[in-house]
């Protein structure tokens, strides 16, 4: 293992391509694509996440998937908190040694939880985060934004690395050819825009797509209810219409609504197109048409 790289008094040394592969070597790890293991190795890659989540000294950070560390340290640098979910027991396990070695000055602001993403509550957490910033896991990356966006409230903003065809996906706007899902799902928490692009050669092992920065602001007024019947009541309309995305709304809705005449009165009552597709519709209208559904 090489000495840490020189760092400023009170800063953390990043990790280079030679630290992440001896910090590797040395804990044993084999990096999986089933936990979507590619670390980053390259600290501009980290500082330019860092910078545009736009965190500093109050902000307490949720980082999902800390792996060796490499952002978790650029994190420490310009927070004074960073909850670290990792679920891999061995990551977990060294990464308060990497951070002792790497930012001796900064290991009380690090607590680290082994935990799934997936299945982590507010509760579970030694803090209220305001901020998510993680390089996801990309097989799962999707599902545990919203996760957390659903089950943490306290996070302001989220900046994520997410496969580029991802992050285009979140942030595309309705109409365009990749509006979908997770489009109109992160729509419902608050603004979502691209915030950059990354390559495949700041990653060890280099994976085989290139990655997106994404950024989420929560609505700082929702302009609709938060709560959980709510979001699911709102969801599940969004399930149903993509779920066929190629008919009409009319037909598309039909078994969500009970019949096509009910999904197209629904769809009237919210001042819908009942022949137009799920694809042309904003969140704020998919709110509207789950409003029409009597339990709401
Ligand atoms: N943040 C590190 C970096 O930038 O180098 C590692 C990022 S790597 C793309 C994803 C990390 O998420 C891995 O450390 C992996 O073990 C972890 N992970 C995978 N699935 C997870 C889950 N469901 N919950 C928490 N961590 C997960």
């Amino acid at each position: 293992m090489s000495e840490p790289v020189a760092a400023a008094r009170g800063q953390a040394a990043l990790l280079g391509p030679a630290e992440v592969r001896a910090l590797a070597e040395r804990f044993g790890v084999r990096p999986t694509k089933q936990l979507g293991q590619n670390f980053v190795h390259d600290a501009n890659t980290v500082r330019r996440i860092v910078a545009a989540a736009g965190v500093g000294r109050e902000d307490v950070v949720l980082e999902v998937g800390p792996g060796l560390g490499s952002l978790t340290l650029a994190l420490l640098d310009v927070v004074d908190r960073v909850i670290a979910v990792e679920i891999d027991p061995v990551l977990a396990s060294h990464l308060p040694r990497t951070v002792a070695d790497r930012a001796p000055d900064l290991t009380d602001r690090l607590d680290v939880v082994e935990a799934d993403a997936l299945r982590v509550s507010a509760t579970d957490l030694p803090g209220t985060p305001t901020a998510l910033v993680a390089n996801l896991p990309y097989n799962v990356a999707v599902p545990v934004l919203l996760h957390l966006l659903a089950e943490i409230p306290s996070i302001r903003t989220a900046l994520v690395m997410v496969q580029a065809e991802v992050a285009e996906r979140l942030a595309a706007e309705p109409g365009s050819r990749v509006y979908g899902v997770p489009s109109v799902k992160a729509g419902y928490f608050g603004t979502v825009r691209r915030a950059g692009s990354v390559g495949r050669q700041v990653f060890w092992p280099v994976p085989q797509v290139e990655s997106g920065l994404v950024r989420i602001d929560r609505y700082p007024t929702p302009p609709w209810p938060q709560d959980a019947a709510h979001r699911q009541r709102v969801f599940s309309v969004i399930d149903a219409a993509f779920a066929q995305r190629r008919k009409t709304l009319r037909a598309a809705l039909g078994s969500w609504a009970g019949s096509a005449a009910e999904a197209e009165s629904r769809l009237r009552a919210a001042g819908i197109d009942p022949a137009a597709r799920g694809e042309t519709l904003t969140t704020g209208e998919y709110v509207e048409l789950a409003s029409r559904s009597s339990a709401l």
